[in-house]
Parts: C-alpha cells; structure tokens; sequence
C-alpha cells in the first residue's frame, strides 16, 4: 500500500532521513521507534507532502506521490494524520471539526457529513459530545475526536505521530483502545511512538530509526526482544 524508497531529507545541510526505505502492506500496523530527534516525525511529514523531499520516492497505492506534478492535497484526501497535541479548531464545535473535510474537500452534503460524523462519534463513545467545543473535552477525548475526523474521509492510511505523549497517564489508555480497534477493523497505520509495551502489542512491525535511518525492522518480539543491532539495544536500555 504503501512504498517509501531511498528517501532522503536535509534541513539546512543537516540529514534527517538518510536512504530510508519502509514498505507498508495493506491491514499493516507499522511503529516507528526511535530517540528524540531520530527523523519519524519527519517521515510521517515526507509521507503526507507536508515536507519535501530531497531524494527518493514515495508510492500509495502504486501512484508515484512524490512527484511534483501530484497535488498533494489529492494525496492528503487518502491520509489520515493525527498529531501529538493541539489537532482540533477550537472554534469549531466537535461535529463541524469533523465535517470540516468532507464537505469542503469531498464535497458531501451537510446532512450526509454530519449523519456519519454523528456514527463515528457514537462508535467510540462521544456521540454526546457532538456540539460541544475542544476546551468543553479532555485531552483524551479531543485526541479521540481528531482520530474521528481522520477517519472522516474514509483514508487508506492512518500516519500517527505520538498521539498519546501529551496526555496524562490516565486518559492515554482511551487512545489506544481506539487504535486497537482501528486495527482490528483492518486500517493500515504507520505510528510513531514512544509507548514500547503498545508497539509491542499493536504492532505487525517495528522500525528503529536512528540518525535519519531505519537501523533494524521486523517482528515488535524480535526488534524489541531480540534485537540484532547495538543501537537497537542501546536505546531500548535507556528507555526500559
Ligand atoms: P521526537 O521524538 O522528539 O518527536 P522525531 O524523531 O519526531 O523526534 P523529527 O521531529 O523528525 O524527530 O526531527 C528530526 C530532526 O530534524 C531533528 O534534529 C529536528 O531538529 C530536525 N527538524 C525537524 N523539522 C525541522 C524543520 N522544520 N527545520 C529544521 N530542522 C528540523
Ligand atoms: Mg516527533
């Protein structure tokens, strides 16, 4: 489903990805692991459009989306993104965050948005919450709500850029339970994160990236478990 090969980006003539490669199949949970600074924030960017690249190519579905002449905001119509913090429009009520896209961009009546809007939010939970407003939610709801509105336009791919990190302990579990049945429902995601025992569980595959590169992939038991390479190791040390 998705192809990323020989991608390579610079800031200022600092490398941040360096000739990475990941390929994601369809139904595939990918985490991407790494310490701070390591380039997954940047990848997940590069897979959106919202970077560009200085090298390499990313295909979705077969289709060549790094190639200048591809308008990116065709490609962000199949990509649902969800970020660390502050996702929603806090002028917008719950529901009008989340028809925002389909109507504007997908072009669906107002009726037909909010009546699957209304459906998303009943699924996970927050059906009551449909006219309220961001500051009304806690933290765990509003990420829960920006899950929903990514999911709003029906995306092939959900990129996840540690989606928990800025919450508290206790609201982090509502989040991952909403991934958890994402992917049980067969979304093909890509997640950057820093919750190893959720990688672990969740995961299809691991990807460790230090300094821009992928280090070492595979099985969440072998990457986390039995990794092979040093820098793996190190890094785990740290962190566990
Ligand atoms: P974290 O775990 O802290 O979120 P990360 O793995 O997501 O880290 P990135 O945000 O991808 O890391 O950043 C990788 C490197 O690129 C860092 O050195 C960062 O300073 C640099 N960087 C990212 N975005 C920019 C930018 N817009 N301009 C300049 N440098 C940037
Ligand atoms: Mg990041």
């Amino acid at each position: 489903l998705l192809r990323c090969r020989g991608l390579r980006k610079e800031f200022g003539g600092h490398t941040v990805l360096d000739q990475l490669d990941l390929t994601v199949t369809e139904h595939q949970v990918v985490a991407v692991i790494g310490a701070s600074g390591s380039g997954k924030s940047t990848l997940l960017r590069c897979v959106n459009l919202l970077e560009e690249l200085d090298d390499g190519t990313i295909e979705l579905d077969g289709e060549d989306i790094s190639d200048p002449r591809v308008d990116p905001d065709q490609v962000r119509r199949r990509i649902g993104m969800v970020f660390q913090a502050y996702n929603l429009f806090p002028h917008l009520s719950v529901l009008d965050n989340i028809t925002l896209a389909p109507r504007r961009v997908h072009r669906r009546g107002r009726a037909e948005a909010e009546a699957q809007a209304r459906e998303l939010l009943d699924r996970v939970g927050l059906g009551a919450k449909a006219d309220a407003y961001p500051d009304r939610l806690s933290g765990g709801q509003q990420q829960r709500v920006a899950i929903v509105r990514a999911l709003a336009n029906s995306p092939r791919l959900m990129l996840l850029d540690e989606i928990t990190s800025a919450l508290d302990p206790e609201l982090v579990g509502e989040v991952l339970s909403m991934v958890r049945d994402l992917k049980a429902d067969g979304m093909t995601m890509v997640l950057a994160t820093h919750e190893m025992g959720f990688a672990r569980e969740v995961a299809d595959e691991v990807c460790f990236l230090d300094a821009g590169r992928v280090v070492e992939s595979g099985p969440p038991e072998q990457v986390l478990g039995e990794p092979t390479q040093p820098r793996t190791r190190q890094f785990l040390r740290r962190i566990i």
